[in-house]
């Protein structure tokens, strides 16, 4: 049968479509709404990331980087580290590293914390280390949430600070014994130099041999009080304030004066090159011109001692930092064992043997670069060479 549409139902058909609607345009606008909302909080979430300076990753069970934040591309730029094992990117190695804060992490379900050393941009870096375990999700997915805090600066400062620490323990001690020592020395050189002149009073009368013997012992006894004597000044230096003396410096004329006299010495033993590499106009430093002519006769000579027949002795300077000067004495000798080169400036550590060397020569360059401000540094790879760096501040400071 044929049904006729009414007016009264085209109305009640439109009128629902425009209810309809007007339901839909207003879902629309809360969705845009809340779309906005979204983006604040999402642009909130992601300069929050932003502002964080450690480098954060994601892992997954397996290892393999999932996330990484701006950080990663500032210390390793040009890599995409995304599905790689962290240890490919971090150590270069295909192996997982031996106790992994991230395993560890994982196996006990809590936060590990731990320091590593790595090369960033070829350059060794300490890091402290943070794995907390991330709530799994839904589909029971393990991950791992990595923290790197580059501490290499703070690790530095620290041992600056222990090694002046240990400095001022030691160099106080040595200064004190080097006091105690001054008055029995001054007392042994004095009698000898008194048999002295009894045994030419009385030498004719002897037998020859005899007083052959005598001449000889009490002149070593007199040539050895000496070298005490040398010594015992130079760990005076420890204690001794160089305010007094300072006055504007011209660092490379030290090291022209310096290497004039060293120059001739060394080089009737033995064949050693020697190059100077002396920066033109550079600024003046405040120092004291004597104890500055010490660091670079006790750095030239170590430098030469550790270098065979055919080596190079080096002596550099050249700007430094805020207005400092640096001077950088280095050799292609014997290098530097690594377990020494955290005792390397402590008195009385040599490596030399008995009569050759005493241990005081580096210990004194760093108590006079330390009394004018500055910084020694050393670096070193054994069989290598070794470089010495000293840094001056500039007369402004
Ligand atoms: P000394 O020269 O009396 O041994 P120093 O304090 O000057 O005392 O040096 C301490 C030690 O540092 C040396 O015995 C040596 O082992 C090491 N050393 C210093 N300079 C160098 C160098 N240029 N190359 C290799 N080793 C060095």
């Amino acid at each position: 049968m044929k049904t006729i549409t009414s007016l009264e139902d085209l109305i009640g058909i439109e009128h629902c479509k425009l209810g309809f609607y007007q339901e839909l345009q207003q879902k629309v606008e809360q969705l845009k709404k809340s779309n906005t909302e979204l983006e604040k909080k999402r642009k909130e979430i992601q300069a929050v990331l932003d502002g964080i300076t450690d480098l954060m990753l994601v892992l997954s069970d397996d290892l393999r980087i999932q996330r990484v934040n701006h950080v990663f591309t500032k210390w390793f730029p040009g890599i995409d580290p995304i599905g790689k094992h962290c240890h490919e990117i971090f150590r270069q190695s295909g192996e997982k590293c031996k106790k992994c804060p991230a395993v560890r992490s994982l196996d006990l379900n809590e936060i590990v914390k731990d320091c590593r050393i790595y090369k960033v941009n070829g350059e060794y870096k300490h890091f402290d280390i943070v794995a907390s375990p991330l709530k799994t999700g839904p589909t029971g997915e393990r991950k791992v949430l990595i923290f790197k805090r580059d501490v290499t600066r703070d690790k530095k400062l620290q041992s600056q600070f222990n090694q002046a620490e240990k400095m001022a323990t030691v160099g106080a001690l040595a200064a004190g014994v080097a006091h105690e020592i001054n008055n029995p020395l001054a007392a042994i050189s004095g009698f000898a130099e008194g048999l002295q002149r009894r045994i030419r009073k009385i030498k004719d009368d002897i037998d020859p041999e005899i007083a052959e013997d005598f001449t000889e012992y009490t002149e070593t006894i007199l040539k050895e009080c000496i070298r005490c004597r040398d010594i015992v000044q130079t760990l005076l230096t420890f204690s001794r304030p160089i305010a007094a003396t300072l006055s504007p410096i011209n660092i490379n004329g030290c090291v022209n004066d310096t290497l004039f006299i060293l120059k001739h010495h060394f080089k009737k033993q033995r064949n050693v090159t020697l190059v100077t590499e002396l920066a033109p106009d550079l600024p003046l430093i405040m120092g004291d011109e004597s104890q500055l002519k010490q660091v670079i006769i006790n750095l030239f000579s170590n430098a030469y001692d550790a270098t065979e027949d055919g080596g190079e002795v080096r002596v550099e300077t050249r700007p430094g930092a805020k207005g400092g000067v640096e001077l950088v004495v280095s050799d292609t000798g014997c290098g530097i064992a690594k377990e020494h080169l955290d005792k390397l400036f402590e008195p009385f550590f040599t490596t030399k043997r008995v009569g050759k060397g005493v241990g005081i020569g580096l210990s004194t360059c760093y108590s006079i670069v330390n009394n004018h401000n500055g910084e020694i540094t050393v670096s070193s790879e054994q069989g290598k060479g070794a470089s010495f760096k000293v840094f001056l501040p500039g007369t402004e400071l």
